[in-house]
């Protein structure tokens, strides 16, 4: 038999390589712009179309390279950055492996414009395939700009791996802020589409951080700064007020580079403790600098993981930090820090469907969740207590069919990830088992409707009574009407007299952008106004959305709190978050005839046992089953 090993040609070689390094449009960014930091550049811009698919530029004024430097660049391990093995352990650079040009040539095409101060004339070179294919004199200005097009042309399978324009911009994004916000003394620029993104004067980090997280923070970080021997802490950590639904504003960078861990993290949550709500997550940004023998480096530069020599001290440190910070402070709790705590609780309890939730949604059923939730069990002595589950058993809870009908109705909603949502047909096994309720309007009902604990509506019938609970049921009221819109004619707008504009950070201005022609579709008119600014035009007629401004932030705050919880088509959140925005939450006084709509809405609703994250609408007790618990 003849040989059948073969060297793998150059180019191939090195595509399999650059897979590594280079993932995806965010990945040469990342490396793109490090590079420019470390070569000293104080202004750095960053050009990007079609999500980098199509073209991705950084533009720096830092060292440049000569001639030669130029085209050794783009060999693999080729970097100026190290010398010998003992570089390796003293490294302060973002990159030292020289493999990021090298890869980058090998999955695009790319142009590469380069001059020192030295020199009169710059270089320019044209690699396709790891082949230059041009290489000439140029007048450039002093700096580098390294230009890659079409991205993974060259490697299909990869191309099509890359997810859609929106979510690579979110990575390009997530990538360009983690390098921005470590390098504040650096003018960045991120243009996207020829609209300008973000443009970041250089100043002060506090001055950064407001840029790029939104202006609302200032006054309301607080400075860490902790100094020792072996390690420097600085940086911002938010006030317990401004602690979020979403985990999206926490930094942490160790010597400049960014990293994600989870046991760090869990120290500036325990230097919390008592402060802000178990669910809520803090804003921090903060910065670890410490001797870089204490860490390994030679993690893959594409992971964002590190390891340190010694982690507990790590620990130790930033909680105390971060302690420290906080205690300084709140010495003078304010009025608004007490106030504070308490909105937080109501927010918890409108929060939407935690993981507690979501367990409790799919191992139990409605009855349980039900005793559970209200501890009835608990009160009652064990014989009772007997009774009741015998009770419940046969049938306190008369909807036993579609009790477990909503049990595998939460459960498609739950294994729904990444489907294109329509609005659930009705089996017909589904559509018997609410056969018994279609007739429970309010016109049934024995008696007028009351309102229990401003949260339920109690519907008496004859022989039953539902107890509704008045926020889910209006959620999946406007929901189906939501859906409705989307698919067919759009809800009517009202326009406003005197439109609203809102100033949003660069972040939500991409995502709002984003939801912008379904928001229409749902009634609500909105208008790109400059940057990151918009103006609200109209909102949905038949709601009154008091003040629109903050209605129109609360979506945007809810919307990013859903995307991260549940992993559902960008659709199905925006359609959750609209209808929760909307509805009418507890604590809110009803009107008989406000209760009696509400009912006679709900039951003409194809699925009125749940509402759209799959909790409970309303409970249903059987007179037989009173009787039962009272031992008749
Ligand atoms: P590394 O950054 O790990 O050294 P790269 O492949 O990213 O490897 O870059 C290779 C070399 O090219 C760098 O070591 C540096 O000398 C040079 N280089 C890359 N980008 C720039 C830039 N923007 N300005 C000046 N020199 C650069
Ligand atoms: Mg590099």
């Amino acid at each position: 038999m003849a040989d059948r090993i073969l060297l793998l040609p150059d180019n191939i070689a090195n595509q399999i390589a650059a897979g590594e390094v280079i993932q995806r449009p965010a990945s040469a960014v990342k490396e793109l712009l490090e590079n420019a930091v470390d070569a000293g550049a104080t202004e750095i811009k960053l050009f990007i179309n079609d999500a980098g698919k199509a073209l991705l530029q950084v533009v720096d004024n830092g060292s440049g390279m000569s001639e030669t430097d130029a085209r050794m660049a783009f060999e693999r391990h080729a970097t100026s950055k190290i010398k010998n093995i003992d570089d390796l352990f003293h490294i302060r650079t973002m990159g030292f492996r020289g493999e990021a040009l090298a890869s980058i040539a090998a999955v695009a095409q790319v142009e590469l414009r380069t001059r020192r101060v030295e020199d009169e004339v710059g270089t320019c070179i044209e690699i396709e395939n790891s082949q230059v294919i041009k290489q000439s004199l140029v007048a450039a200005p002093v700096g580098t700009s390294i230009c890659m097009k079409n991205l993974f042309f060259n490697v299909p399978a990869r191309r099509n791996f890359l997810k859609s324009n929106a979510a690579e911009m979110r990575h390009v994004i997530d990538e360009f802020i983690r390098v921005a916000m470590s390098f504040p003394s650096i003018f960045f620029s991120l243009t996207s589409n020829g609209q300008q993104i973000f443009y970041l004067e250089a100043g002060s980090l506090k001055g950064r951080i407001l840029q790029i997280l939104g202006t609302n923070y200032n006054a309301k970080l607080v400075a860490v700064k902790e100094d020792t021997d072996y390690l420097n802490i600085y940086g911002f950590v938010g006030k317990p007020e401004t602690a979020k639904k979403t985990r999206g504003d926490q930094y942490f960078f160790v010597n400049n580079r960014f990293i994600k861990s989870a046991y760090l993290n869990h120290a500036v949550m325990n230097a919390y403790q008592q402060m802000i709500g178990t669910d809520s997550f803090p804003a921090y940004v903060l910065f670890i600098d410490l001797d870089p023998t204490q860490i390994d480096v030679n993690v893959h530069p594409t992971k964002q993981e590190i390891k340190f020599e010694d982690e507990k001290i790590i620990y130790a440190f930033i909680q105390a930090a971060v302690k420290h910070s906080l205690a300084q402070f709140s010495i003078t709790p304010t009025l608004d820090f007490e106030l504070d705590a308490s909105i937080q609780g109501l927010d918890s309890i409108q929060k939407p469907f935690t993981e507690e939730r979501q367990t409790a949604i799919k191992e139990g059923s409605i009855f349980q969740t039900f005793t559970e939730a209200n501890q009835a069990h608990k009160v009652m002595s064990g014989e009772v207590n007997s009774v009741i589950r015998q009770a419940q058993d046969d049938n306190f809870v008369v909807d036993k069919g579609s009790s477990s009908t909503f049990v595998s109705l939460s459960k498609q909603l739950l294994d729904m990830d990444e489907r294109v949502v329509t609005p659930q047909p009705q089996t017909t096994q589904q559509q018997s088992s609410f056969s018994n309720v279609s007739h429970l309007t309010s016109n049934e009902a024995a008696a007028p409707p009351a309102q229990l604990f401003l949260s339920y509506i109690l519907v008496p019938y004859a022989d039953r009574f539902l107890v509704i609970h008045q926020q889910a049921a209006h959620e999946r009221i406007l929901y189906d009407r939501l859906v409705a819109a989307l698919q067919g004619r759009p809800m009517a707008t009202q326009r406003s007299l005197f439109p609203a504009t809102i100033e949003l950070t660069p972040v939500d201005a991409v995502l709002l952008t984003e939801l912008l022609p379904d928001l229409q579709q749902l009634g609500y008119s909105i208008e790109h106004f400059g940057k990151s600014a918009f103006v609200i035009q109209g909102t949905p007629a038949d709601i009154d959305t008091g003040n629109e401004k903050a209605a129109l932030e609360k979506i945007i705050e809810q919307y990013k709190h859903f995307s991260s919880e549940l992993k559902l088509p960008k659709r199905e959140v925006l359609l959750r978050t609209v209808a929760w925005q909307q509805s009418v939450k507890t604590g809110v006084s009803l009107s008989e005839k406000e209760m009696e709509s509400l009912v006679n809405d709900l039951f003409a609703c194809g699925q009125p046992n749940a509402s759209p994250s799959g909790r409970p609408t309303y409970l249903e007790f059987k007179k037989d089953g009173l009787e039962k618990m009272f031992m008749r």
